[in-house]
């Protein structure tokens, strides 16, 4: 297998040496209750978390929902308010235990990266080196994984974002820690960059088979990354799953419309289907459990929805992706729908008729 970085410089570089795998011992991490608060605010609230070793878990949320926090109290720079946090078999922070950051073998990369400017792209990854022998061999390693090894005697500041990104994740892996650590790596690159990098990241901890943490307010990152995600909201993680099951089953309408487009309609429940504007559609409660009759929310999934000609609704929007198009609609009771289509058969201002064409719409019934 070969692992490739970078677009405008792509240089094929080999797998990681059996060396650099065996120094990295992939460990659990567990998150019992964890709670944090910074002054008066509770950044994290009870959050409990389980990662198996060589897991990678998308921490998924919205601008000040308290991820960064998170992360930073399993890398020891965050005392916990209460709660325990574990990495492996040992308590890293807890009640009278706070491990220091340079003990818990965790390796953190920091939004913009973190370089310290005035060293160069080997010193930054001989920075946490200092008691290892074989210092100069191991940053050298570390370089060639991340096909950054031309760059070595360079200073920061003259190498693009993704470059600074890629010596950032050579500098955390090279104490081979066990937890992998990514806080919004990927935000200070532009889109196609950031995707090419995405996918060398993943392949690289696939690879590596290290545990990791990645956060992420951008729910199409987080779903190309992670093997679970954890969604937080105020402080709560809301919901734990895979991607198909955060997308499938979401716990709550506001996890359903941040993990992809939805409508949010109201409407009334009798014998199994829900009345809305768009017509009665058969619904489901996503814990299995039996649908009892009243008012209840549900949300509809664009491509559970379809166009037609017809005289209830008009086109106020399309965008036209290629492989598919999404129409904006406008209902004629004042009901706004999100509809995907394969071809762009309608145009702004049409008249149309939005038809219901999925199995069933998952119900939230009002307490
Ligand atoms: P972003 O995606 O914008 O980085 P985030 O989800 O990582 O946000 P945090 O940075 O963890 O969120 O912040 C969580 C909450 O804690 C926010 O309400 C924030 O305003 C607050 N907060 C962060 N740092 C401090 C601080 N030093 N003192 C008080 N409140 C803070």
């Amino acid at each position: 297998m070969t692992l490739m970085f970078g677009t405008l410089d792509t240089v094929v570089v080999p797998a990681p040496s059996p060396a650099v795998r065996r120094a990295l011992t992939p460990e659990p991490v567990v998150l019992e209750d964890v709670s944090v608060n910074l002054g008066s605010v509770p950044a994290v609230a009870h959050a409990s978390l389980e990662l198996k070793a060589g897991e990678v878990l998308a921490l998924l949320g919205p601008s000040g929902c308290g991820k960064t926090t998170l992360l930073r109290a399993i890398a020891g720079l965050q005392e916990l308010t209460t709660g325990k946090i574990s990495v492996g078999d040992t308590t890293v922070s807890g009640p009278g235990v706070m491990v220091p950051p340079e003990r818990r073998r965790v390796g953190m990369v920091f939004q913009e990266g973190g370089l310290f400017p005035h060293l160069t792209v080997e010193q930054n990854v001989r920075f946490g080196l200092r008691e290892y022998a074989d210092a100069e061999q191991r940053a050298a390693e570390m370089l060639r994984l991340v096909d950054m090894q031309h760059y070595a005697s360079r200073m920061p500041g003259t190498l693009s974002g993704g470059q600074q990104q890629r010596v950032a994740l050579a500098r955390a892996l090279a104490p081979a820690p066990s937890v992998l650590l990514l806080d919004e790596p990927f935000s200070a690159l532009d889109a196609g960059l950031r995707v090419q990098i995405r996918r060398d990241v993943k392949r690289l901890i696939a690879s590596l088979g290290i545990t990791t943490i990645v956060v992420t307010h951008d729910q199409e990152e987080a779903f190309a990354i992670g093997e679970q995600i954890a969604v937080m909201l105020n402080g709560f993680v809301e919901q734990v799953g895979t991607p198909a099951e955060l997308y499938e089953r979401p716990a709550s309408p506001w996890v359903a419309e941040f993990v992809g487009d939805g409508v949010r309609l109201e409407g009334y429940i009798e014998n199994g289907e829900i009345a809305t504007p768009l017509g009665h559609l058969p619904a489901h409660r996503n814990d299995g459990t039996a649908v009892p009759s009243g008012p209840a929310t549900a949300i509809v999934r664009p491509e559970q929805l379809g166009l037609r000609p017809g005289n209830s609704a008009v086109v106020v929007d399309i965008e036209y992706y290629g492989h598919d198009v999404r129409y904006d609609v406008l209902m004629d009771d004042g009901t706004t729908a999100m509809v995907r289509a394969l071809y762009a058969q309608f145009g702004v201002d049409d008249r149309v008729e939005v038809v219901f064409s999925g199995a069933s719409v998952p119900v939230w019934p009002h307490q």
